[in-house]
């Protein structure tokens, strides 16, 4: 049995009140262990040893060292590969074979790529004239912003925690930080990390807990927290807005999505049939930038389908070790009582079900799992809540269109804008209608092809602000114009 501490100022520690909850198994609802509860007791002392962290030796290294530590992490995280797997597909149940490719790799360059951007990232500066004929000298320099507070989903848990965490400490930020109480298991061995690597104590803290009157809330109140990064929800984002508007604090939002995949009749339909299998059903649908509304040209629109569902169906559930496993369970028997709310409500407003819409038939202990079948659907309107709501499940619903400015008008016909896939083999019509799309990330032929230096965030309810590269420089340190009279 795993139980899970905070870690704070370089400690494991258990909760003063000793309060926890339980950490499930998705793949059969077996308890892993409890995970301590954080109140306004450990929230503070994390703050603390935060603040304390930056007046110390941290404070004082300079960027190349600073970013030769991280580099020791990314490092220390990839000779520890096998736990970090072991620990986040105990977690969230996912295929081992999906999280050595994704998960864990992107744990170890998360701090890596945001050493090196950093280390070699120049500031501005700007020779001005002035009436004397002397003139001046402007030059940027950049701070580190304090403490920030980092608060973390479940469905890419050390990836999506490493990719603020990581660009934070190359700033010289130091961290609290407020994983899913979902997911504890890979920030608690970032924790272990951090002191093997010897990064100094108070730079990198965990608090765990929930969210409302618990340690996600204590934390973006606390009047020591500078700047608030955030992923999740976007009602979630709304209230952390709330909570980050007391003090002025900064805050960096990457939220919900309800992302389209647009497929012309002029694509290479092998590809895009596999490219939409991957963008609706990697990681069971938990990926914020999965498809759940796919758009396709009417002359292939039923083969399209045809071929969608059959791979769809053709996919099998499994456990994390096995091989020949293609999806997990969802992340917990109350996210897929959501997810199968959805499939009544999908139901109920009429769409035709072409796959799944159900509970997978699993063996002996797995039935206790939250297994659900990849969906797909037709015949919704646009005002669906189906086609509407983020559902962020093993899910899709494909809708016929005849021209372009259709096609790009129903991509855009929502109130979020993370992410779209268009699937063209006709290069001026794809990059027009990936333009025309309003959101952050524009795939064209591809989908999750990441280059750690581009910029990443969602427009509209998706999120605020953008990170990745140097984007991160904007939130993650303050910029000060140094003006010297020559
Ligand atoms: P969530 O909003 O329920 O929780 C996210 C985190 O916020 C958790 O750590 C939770 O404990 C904490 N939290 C909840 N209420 C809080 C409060 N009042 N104050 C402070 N903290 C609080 O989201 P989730 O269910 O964990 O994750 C799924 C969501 O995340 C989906 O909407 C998905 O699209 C989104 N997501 C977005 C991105 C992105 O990059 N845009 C990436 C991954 C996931």
């Amino acid at each position: 049995m795993n139980e899970f501490r905070h870690f704070i100022n370089g400690e494991f520690l258990a909760s003063a009140s000793g309060q926890s909850f339980e950490n499930r198994d998705p793949v059969d609802n077996s308890l892993i262990g409890p995970v301590y509860e954080g109140g306004e007791a450990e929230v503070a002392a994390a703050v603390e040893a935060a603040q304390l962290a930056l007046k110390g030796p941290w404070g004082k290294l300079g960027q190349a060292q600073r970013s030769a530590l991280l580099m020791k992490v990314a490092d220390r995280i990839e000779a520890r590969f096998e736990d970090f797997l072991t620990a986040e597909c105990r977690d969230t149940g996912k295929p081992r074979s999906l999280a050595s490719k994704i998960d864990i790799p992107r744990g170890a360059a998360n701090f890596r790529a945001f050493a090196e951007v950093l280390a070699n990232h120049p500031n501005e500066t700007f020779r001005m004239d002035t009436p004397d004929g002397a003139g001046a000298l402007n030059y940027g320099q950049r701070s580190p912003k304090g403490v920030i507070a980092v608060i973390c989903p479940w469905n890419l848990p050390l990836l999506l925690l490493t990719f603020k965490v990581g660009p934070a400490l190359a700033c010289g930020n130091t961290v609290v930080v407020k994983p899913s109480e979902e997911t504890p298991a890979t920030a608690t061995l970032l924790g272990e990390v951090m002191n093997e690597c010897g990064v100094p104590p108070g730079v990198f803290n965990v608090v765990h807990g929930l969210g409302p009157g618990s340690a996600g809330e204590y934390l973006t109140r606390h009047p020591g927290i500078n700047a608030i990064t955030f992923t999740g929800e976007t009602r979630t984002g709304e209230i952390i807005m709330k909570a980050a508007s007391v003090g002025l604090r900064n805050i960096s939002m990457e939220c919900g999505g309800k992302n389209p995949a647009l497929v012309f009749a002029d694509c290479d339909l092998d590809k895009a049939v596999a490219g939409t299998l991957r963008s609706s059903f990697l990681n069971t649908g938990q990926v914020c930038l999965c498809t759940e509304r796919v758009y396709v040209q009417r002359p292939i629109f039923d083969e399209f389908v045809a071929r969608l569902a059959e791979g769809a169906r053709a996919l099998k559930p499994g456990l994390p070790a096995d091989e020949h496993t293609d999806y997990g369970p969802l992340i917990s028997l109350g996210h897929r009582e959501k997810v199968l709310s959805y499939y009544e409500l999908a139901r109920a407003e009429g769409a035709e079900v072409h796959a799944g819409g159900g509970v997978p038939d699993m063996a002996d202990a797995l039935r206790e799992g939250a297994w659900i079948e990849p969906t797909v659907w037709t015949g919704l309107s646009t005002d669906a809540r189906a086609v509407r709501e983020e559902i962020f499940g093993p899910c899709c619903h494909v809708h016929p269109f005849d021209e372009e400015d259709e096609a790009i008008a129903l991509g855009n016909d929502t109130n979020y804008g993370l992410a779209a896939t268009v699937w063209s083999e006709n290069a001026a019509r794809a990059t027009r209608v990936a333009e025309a799309l309003d959101v952050g990330i524009a795939w064209v032929n591809t989908w999750f092809l990441r280059d750690l230096r581009t910029a990443f965030g969602g427009a509209k309810q998706s999120g605020i602000g953008r990170e990745g590269g140097i984007h991160g420089l904007e939130f993650y340190t303050e910029l000060k114009n140094v003006c010297v009279k020559l």
